[in-house]
């Protein structure tokens, strides 16, 4: 049979069947991007509405055969949280967080690599390796003993103790890398080479943009089918961003939902703002960040091969992009917890001092309807 959809290079549009596994593009060596024959028509939003379960929930939207089950372990259908303690005490009377730390892993990189195994074991793999911050690792390698097949693993030295024994008690194999994860990233193609796992780096494969993709669809229908005004996201290798961003336009030219997009903004660590250089730059490319350092792990990416997509993301939406200290994302990690009973990561942390910091530039209107992500679980984080 078959697939529904095929692969479209996101810089040279080269386009090719998607049967098989598929790296970057060979010719130019950009990040495919999922192009669907034809989008679900609005008449499905109905039918949704009575299905169980989270993320492939939306099989319509997402790459999947009709006779396929995915690799799954519940991830996705995360709450939408209004949060009227902080929102009083910032004075933003809409401000909302979509809360990631209940996946299963404890991060929102279980919608990207149960999409991405999925496809890789239904195209015949059985061997899998990333290079990760920590929580894509964790994901993998509890997708890889779910699907039965084999996961390396390779992380920085320093990642968090709680997430590399999370990594090693779903079986995977650990590598551990003095450096950051392009570091990490270069001894994983060398994995990938010598011993064909798939590598399912973030954009070097297909298929966790997809399972991302979600994030905006649940949004859109916790939303009652519009859209908030302005989404703030922490932002490290940008498959959220992208993949959301991808969510709004094809609900939108599928006419599931009208009227504007969200304003996208990315959150950075003052110690890695790769895209917020290049923002402000008007660039149209990262240039990699020398000596990146954060606590929030998971935004310690140097030189995200994303790059150009999350600048065009952002410019399309009319966002933009801001850096934070350490200090005000530990801080704004502290008042999840504290003033409402959120276990927010560093990341989630960064993206409300993100919000606070665009409404006190003025680039943000305090009254207008902002949602935050809280991309994973403080658990993971504890020394
Ligand atoms: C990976 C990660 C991020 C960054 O996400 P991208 O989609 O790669 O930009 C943010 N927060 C947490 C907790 C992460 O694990």
């Amino acid at each position: 049979m078959r697939l529904h959809w095929t692969l479209r290079c996101s810089e040279c549009a080269d386009e090719r069947a998607a049967e098989g596994l598929h790296g970057v593009c060979p010719s130019c060596g950009a990040p495919y991007l999922v192009r669907y024959a034809s989008l679900p028509e609005p008449a499905l939003r109905g039918a949704l509405g009575i299905r169980v379960g989270g993320l492939w929930r939306w099989r319509e939207w997402l790459p999947l055969r009709e006779d396929e089950a995915p690799v799954s372990l519940g991830e996705g259908g995360t709450p939408l949280l209004s949060v009227p303690r902080l929102a009083a005490r910032h004075g933003l009377p809409h401000l909302s967080v979509k809360d990631e730390s209940l996946n299963p892993t404890g991060s929102f990189k279980a919608r990207g690599l149960s999409a991405a195994v999925t496809r890789a074991v239904g195209a015949g793999a059985s061997r899998f390796v990333v290079p990760t911050a920590g929580n894509a690792g964790v994901a993998l390698a509890a997708y890889s003993a779910r699907a039965g097949a084999v996961a390396t693993v390779v992380a920085p030295r320093d990642t968090p103790p709680v997430i590399l024994d999370q990594i090693r008690g779903f079986g995977a194999e650990l590598e551990l890398v003095d450096g950051h994860i392009g570091d990490c990233g270069t001894r994983a193609r060398a994995v990938a080479a010598s011993t064909g796992a798939v590598d399912v780096s973030t954009l070097r494969e297909p298929y966790r943009i997809e399972g991302k993709k979600t994030l905006g669809l649940e949004l859109a229908e916790q939303c009652a089918w519009s859209l908030p005004d302005v989404i703030v996201y922490p932002t490290g290798g940008g498959t959220g961003l992208i993949g959301m961003w991808k969510a709004f336009t094809e609900l939108r030219e599928a006419g599931w939902i009208q009227g504007p997009l969200p304003r996208m903004f990315t959150v950075q660590a003052e110690g890695c703002a790769p895209v917020v250089r290049a923002f402000a730059a008007g660039a149209d490319r990262c240039e990699p960040w020398e000596r990146p350092h954060t606590t929030a792990m998971g935004l310690r990416v140097p030189s995200p091969l994303g790059g150009r997509l999350m600048l065009r993301a952002l410019r399309q939406s009319r966002g933009g992009a801001i850096a934070v200290s350490d200090d005000a994302l530990q801080a704004a990690a502290g008042a999840l917890h504290g003033l409402e009973g959120i276990d927010a990561s560093p990341e989630g942390g960064a993206a409300l001092a993100g919000a606070v910091a665009l409404v006190a530039g003025g680039q943000v209107e305090p009254d207008e309807r902002i949602v935050v992500f809280n991309t994973g679980a403080g658990w993971l984080y504890r020394p």
